[in-house]
């Protein structure tokens, strides 16, 4: 959201924060979502990707392969085996890439394709234990690695009837064997590690099914968690950050900008007569207005630029990393957006907003700064409204601060 943040929820000594915002309520959380989803709609989605996990799954593949090397250069599997597995590995791997890449994946209900992939892999080495009945040896073990990859995804009884499958198809597999090669000794042994499989492989799914459950819950506490820290930093009403996140990310840019010397901005916006749109809308209109509002200045702002609502219908814009020029155009874009607006009935051409702006200067507390821009915004308020006032910082050490200040009404830049 912003560079060089590391704890958004610190007080600070010049916004003490109040501890009103602490007691958060998971439960009513979900009504900030929607109004938050509004706002972030266009913002990358976090998470593993489906790929990523798929990389994994061609990882447990090299390693079946490799250990099929090493029986290769023991001299217990031909070249040709070893060149069919080559060509399996490829032919799987390239489907795979394929489906995530063109995104077909999406297309069904469980996206992350673990059930295919563990079918495919269980197939794959079948097809290899009836070309090489010595690589039953592997057989077990990489069925459990496999059936591990997909026990925290797939549901439980669809492992175990895709275990039932992959035992009819190994006992198919010596079944085959014995007819092409008459081999007793063979039979037995094929026998040994099918019955071995038979017995172990759904007492593993069985077991695991407890710690599927542990993951499931934990996975599910980690997004309650997530969801409140993510809301404890949003305005309930219109979903933007709120006075807190705002007030600390002031603090924090305020120390990165001393510590680097990089400029720094501030802006302050206020609707204008929003009492009167209040009492002519009544509350709830006055709300709708507010979100709106709240999602034009979102939307005419920079990823790394925090805006907030710093409280009735007041809201800040930090600019980090950015001169005043910029920080003034932004301003003034957001004040022609909010007032060029087709605001519906009543509204139209009503709705303005007042925005004061300032540079942060070097060593000043956050509360001269914030002050500043304040005064500003009161300036352009004094000044007729529907306008972006500049408060010129002045270098510490200097008298008062400039009275210099700009007025950015419609005919501005
Ligand atoms: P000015 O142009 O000088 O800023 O006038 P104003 O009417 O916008 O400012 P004033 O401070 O007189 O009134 C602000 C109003 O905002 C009063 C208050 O009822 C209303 N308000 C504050 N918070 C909310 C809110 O969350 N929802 C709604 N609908 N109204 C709110
Ligand atoms: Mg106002
Ligand atoms: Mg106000």
């Amino acid at each position: 959201m912003f560079f060089g943040r590391k704890n958004p929820f610190s007080a600070t000594d010049a916004f003490p924060l109040s501890d009103a915002v602490m007691e958060f309520d998971d439960s009513s959380s979900a009504m900030v979502r929607p109004a938050r989803r509004a706002l972030d709609g266009m913002g990358p989605r976090s998470g593993r990707s489906a790929r990523e996990k798929w990389l994994l799954a061609a990882g447990l593949m090299g390693l079946y392969a490799l250990a099929m090397l090493g029986f290769c250069a023991l001299g217990m599997v031909d070249l040709q085996v070893l060149a069919v597995l080559g060509v399996l590995v490829a032919v799987v791997c390239a489907t795979f890439w394929g489906i995530f890449n063109t995104g077909l994946h999406k297309n069904v209900r469980h996206r992350h394709l673990k059930l295919a992939m563990v079918a495919t892999a269980l197939a794959c080495m079948l097809g290899i234990v009836y070309l090489a009945p010595v690589t039953q040896i592997l057989l077990a073990p990489f069925t459990f690695v496999a059936v591990a990859y997909g026990i925290f995804t797939v549901p439980r009884p669809t492992l175990l009837a895709l275990a039932a499958c992959m035992l009819c198809l190994y006992a198919g597999v010596v079944g085959l064997h014995y007819l092409e090669q008459q081999n007793n000794a063979l039979l037995r042994l094929e026998a040994l590690h099918w019955v071995a499989l038979a017995v172990s492989l759904p007492a593993f799914i069985a077991l695991m099914g407890r710690v599927q459950r542990l993951y499931r819950s934990l996975y599910h506490a980690s997004r309650k968690i997530k969801n409140i820290q993510e809301d404890a930093q949003r305005d309930p009403l219109v979903g933007c950050f709120n006075r807190r996140y705002v007030l600390a990310a002031l603090e924090e840019q305020k120390q990165l900008a001393d510590e680097s010397g990089i400029p720094l901005c501030l802006a302050v916006l206020d609707i204008d007569h929003f009492k009167r749109i209040n009492d002519e809308l009544g509350h709830l209109g006055g709300d709708e207005v507010l979100r709106t509002f709240a999602r034009i200045a979102q939307q005419g702002v920079r990823g790394g630029d925090v805006f907030g609502r710093y409280g009735g219908e007041e809201f800040l814009l930090i600019f980090p990393g950015t001169s005043l020029l910029p920080a003034l155009n932004t301003c003034e874009r957001i004040r022609a957006q909010v007032e060029t607006h087709a605001w519906t009935g009543l509204l139209k051409g009503r709705v303005t907003v007042s925005v004061g702006v300032t540079q942060y200067v070097l060593g000043e507390s956050v509360l001269e700064f914030f002050s500043r821009a304040d005064t500003a915004m009161y300036m352009a308020k004094e000044g007729g409204r529907n306008q972006v006032v500049v408060e010129e910082p002045v270098a510490k050490g200097d008298s008062q601060l400039s009275d210099l200040s700009i007025s950015s009404s419609n005919a501005f830049l």
